[in-house]
């Protein structure tokens, strides 16, 4: 790829190009929105990623696993809720604890997850709230996965997302243990989420600054 001119895949932006020497791979780092995307050459196959997936073992007798996550439902779908809400957990995983914390809140929950719950259940459905946690890093099109998010959105309902996001600095992004997973291949700064809203539709109401960040639909 070296000398061609790499867009970023949200603002369009030129990118710079780094390689990762450890993992083998190019990455591109947008200047505006701060999008660093992996480039495609050194993506999984999808036998691969299910493989690494079904490796995770992330269940509700986990005690770290289920703070963090009622961490995150503090901080996003419990702040203001009244009521019976829908919600559509996008990218449950194999041991689906999320859609189960928001049961006991009680939620009406749907599940979605391309290898372990795929039945399209979204298909023709609006909801109150979209949760999506450890998933956005996995998806090479960041403007299409947030249209189909605002798709099946209420307006004025919310998106709640989990992803780890990065400082914007190269050297510190090289000793980064989450990019040396290797089915992570988008990475975000509030920043970037500033810039991908106004692109689809959203509103940013909330970041930890961190890895949690709630999105709402114009
Ligand atoms: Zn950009």
């Amino acid at each position: 790829m070296s000398g061609a001119l790499v867009k970023c895949l949200i603002c369009e932006t030129a990118c710079s190009e780094f390689f990762h020497k450890k993992i083998k791979s190019t990455f591109y780092q947008c200047p505006n929105c701060a999008l660093i995307f992996k480039d495609k050459a050194s993506y999984m196959n999808e036998e691969e990623e299910y493989k690494h997936y079904a490796k995770h073992n992330n269940s509700i007798e986990n005690e770290g696993y289920v703070a963090m996550f009622q961490d995150f439902l503090d901080k996003t779908v419990l702040k203001d809720k009244t009521g019976t809400k829908s919600v559509l957990e996008f990218g449950s995983g194999p041991g689906p604890v999320l859609s189960e914390l928001l049961k006991r809140e009680g939620f009406e929950v749907d599940i979605y997850d391309k290898f372990f719950s795929p039945k399209k259940v979204y298909k023709d459905k609006l909801y109150d709230y979209v949760t999506s946690t450890e998933v956005i890093e996995h998806i090479s099109d960041p403007v299409f996965i947030m249209n189909f998010f605002n798709t099946h959105l209420k307006v004025g309902g919310y998106l709640a997302l989990m992803t780890q996001f990065h400082n914007n600095k190269v050297e510190d992004f090289l000793s980064w243990w989450y990019c040396r997973d290797l089915s992570h291949i988008s990475f975000f700064m509030p920043q970037t989420f500033e810039v991908l809203a106004a692109r689809c539709g959203f509103e940013v109401v909330y970041s930890d600054d961190i890895k949690v960040i709630l999105l709402r639909k114009n």
